[in-house]
């Protein structure tokens, strides 16, 4: 076995007790393959290990590494995107991670109406409230996402949120509940479900899923440090 599904099998594994210990099934949580910086070889030996979900969050390295990757495999964008980079991502990546304005989503409303595209989105919460340039906060979310519930092609799939990086993932943990207390208020007063939770990385996945995360975004733990 290469490192790569070697370390893909433990981490998979380590999801699957951390749903267990919250009393949820595995295939609640999905792994998302962050393989930002790394080369395609490093994506198809963990696409040979079984991978099929994998991350980016740069528009130039999508641009060059996706056409160059089997179409069997599936995209989702995680970074900061601009307006006018959206046209180039949605064909390539169907799912953003990293909505976090409500002017951005409109913007991929309108384009994935010209292209003809049904892109799902999550939405960026800044739970720490740490002055961290991008996102909703907590308490503008609510109001700022009244206008995207009604879009036609742009789908809100649910919340994001990336906390302070910690050495020590139980604190992370506080985070992880806010969010999902935020997404669980916010789907009852809107009567949207907003099912995903895209929460947790490589520091601190196994807590993420305790709390409730249906995605976890997990980089240098499965392909290295970058
Ligand atoms: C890079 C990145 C990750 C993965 O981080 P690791 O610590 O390498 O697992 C997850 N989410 C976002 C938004 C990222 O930019």
């Amino acid at each position: 076995m290469s490192d790569i599904a070697s370390r893909l099998h433990e981490i998979k594994e380590r999801m699957a007790e951390a749903a267990a210990r919250a009393g949820r099934r595995a295939e609640e949580v999905e792994l998302l393959a962050v393989s930002k910086t790394f080369p395609p070889e490093a994506v198809e030996a963990a696409a040979a290990a079984g991978q099929r979900l994998f991350g980016e969050s740069r528009v130039q390295e999508c641009l060059t590494k996706i056409p160059a990757l089997s179409g069997r495999l599936s995209w989702h964008f995680i970074g900061h995107l601009q307006s006018n980079k959206i046209r180039k991502i949605l064909p390539l990546c169907p799912v953003i991670h990293s909505v976090d304005s409500t002017a951005l989503a409109l913007d991929m409303e309108r384009i994935a109406e010209e292209e003809g595209l049904r892109p799902e989105i999550y939405l960026q919460v800044n739970v720490a409230s740490d002055g961290r340039k991008f996102g909703f906060t907590a308490q503008s979310v609510r109001r700022e996402m009244e206008p995207l519930l009604q879009l036609r092609r742009v789908q809100v799939a649910g919340l994001m949120t990336i906390p302070p990086l910690v050495a020590d993932p139980e604190l992370s943990r506080p985070h992880f509940a806010a969010l999902r207390e935020l997404r669980d208020r916010l789907a009852a007063e809107t009567g949207v479900p907003l099912t995903g939770l895209s929460m947790g990385m490589s520091g601190d996945y196994t807590v993420s899923i305790e709390e409730g995360a249906t995605i976890v975004r997990v980089g240098s733990l499965l392909f290295g440090s970058r």
